[in-house]
Parts: structure tokens; sequence; C-alpha cells
């Protein structure tokens, strides 16, 4: 069964683009020049993934976005020509699972859909454990640990290992992980930047500082080890 894929993106060029490298790989593809067209066909075609522009007549990518948002949590990725860091924040935390920018190419567009689909489609029911070769997160027992030797870490310490594991290989915002982990109790970006630091720090002393990426201007990334490759 192939991939349900939606493009909503005016610039015909890019349409086309993008419909071949969906094809290509095998996904069942469809196209829509506007936002609006975009969510009539969102209702009616259902994908399982949509591939969003920005600017566009009619309905706006933004726009778009937030009416999926209201109803489904469908992975959606930006496409955009301006990389900025503005416009990657404010689609991360519109809800969009990731972007892709312009000029791109066939591999990494279709690495990030693959990317967004299987995050999306992880089971709950595993969603109590997380593991990498280096971290072991226990969400139900609340323990973490590390190449197998328990972490000591505080309460927030480990919502924020559990929010960041839970979306390893995702950039999460400043914003984003200020509502995942400390909701309703406040905090600002300092104390975003302090935690992650606290935590960066035990994770080093045990010989793993490379963990959690900063993101310059955009937020931070739970970067999992690769399974162990030295006979390479
Ligand atoms: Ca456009």
């Amino acid at each position: 069964m192939s991939t349900r894929a939606l493009i909503v993106e005016d610039e015909q060029s890019i349409q086309v683009l993008l419909q071949e490298i969906l094809e290509r790989a095998e996904y069942e593809v469809r196209v829509s020049a506007n936002g609006r067209d975009g969510l009539r066909e969102f209702f009616t075609y259902r994908p399982e993934v949509v591939l969003l522009d920005i600017g566009m007549p009619q309905m706006d990518g933004w726009t778009l976005l937030e009416r999926i948002r209201e109803v489904s949590q469908t992975p959606v990725l930006f496409i955009t020509a301006l990389a900025t860091e503005s416009n990657k924040v404010r689609g991360l935390n519109a809800g969009a699972d990731d972007y892709i920018v312009k000029p791109f190419g066939g591999r990494e567009v279709i690495a990030r859909i693959e990317a967004v689909l299987r995050r999306a489609t992880k089971p709950e029911a595993q969603d109590t454990l997380y593991q990498d070769p280096a971290l072991t997160v226990d969400r139900e027992q609340h323990r973490v640990f590390l190449h197998g030797r328990e972490m000591e870490l505080t309460p927030t310490e480990f919502k924020l290992v559990s929010v960041l594991t839970r979306n390893a290989g995702n950039v999460l915002t400043q914003d984003r992980l200020l509502d995942l982990v400390w909701g309703l109790d406040g905090g600002g970006s300092e104390s975003v930047r302090l935690y992650i630091s606290y935590l960066r720090k035990k994770l080093a002393d045990e010989g793993e500082p490379d963990l959690i990426q900063t993101v310059r201007g955009v937020g931070y990334r739970y970067s999992p080890p690769q399974p162990a490759s030295r006979a390479m």
C-alpha cells in the first residue's frame, strides 16, 4: 500500500518536481495549488503526510496548517524558500513536523518525510520506554539509564530528557520546550537554557557530550547515537 501524500503549492515547477520525487518513491500523490483547495483535499483525500508551501493565494500555509491542526495530527512538512530562523521557529511552533528548504534534493525530501512518518506511527504503548545505544528512558518508572547506569536527575531534568527523547531527531524550539516541560508552571527561556546545560553536563560526565544539540536560533535537538559501527 502506498502512502498518500498531499502537496499544497502554487508554484508549478515545484509542484511537478515534488510530485516526481514522491511518485518515484512510490507515494500516491495529489496536488493542490492553493490553501483553500488544499484544505478541501485534506478532508476528502485523507493524506498521511502533507507538504505545504507557505506563500500561496487564497489561503496561505500558516492558515492551512492551523486548520489542519484543529482536527488532526497528520504530519506536515513546510516547503519554504525562506530558510530564515524566524520562519523555521514559527513553523515548528505552529505544529509543523519539519521543513524542507528550497532548493531541495529528492533524497532529502524522502528522508525527511520518512522520518516524520516513523515518528508519527510509533504506537503509544511503546512510548513508555525510550531506548537508543546510549540512553534508556523509562517513563513509567521515571528512571533514566546512560550506558546501563542510572542517572540521578531532578524532576525537571527528567521531564526535559523525556520530552527531548520523545522527539528524538526533531528540533524543539524553546517555546515548545517551555510548553511541554514547564507547562503552566511558567519558566522562561532562561530556564530552558539552564536545564539544558545541567542535563548536558550530566551526560558529558558519563562520556556523552553531544547528545543534545543546539540548533542556533531555533532550539534543541536530541540526537541519538548511531549503533556502534566500529567495524567499518
Ligand atoms: Ca508559493
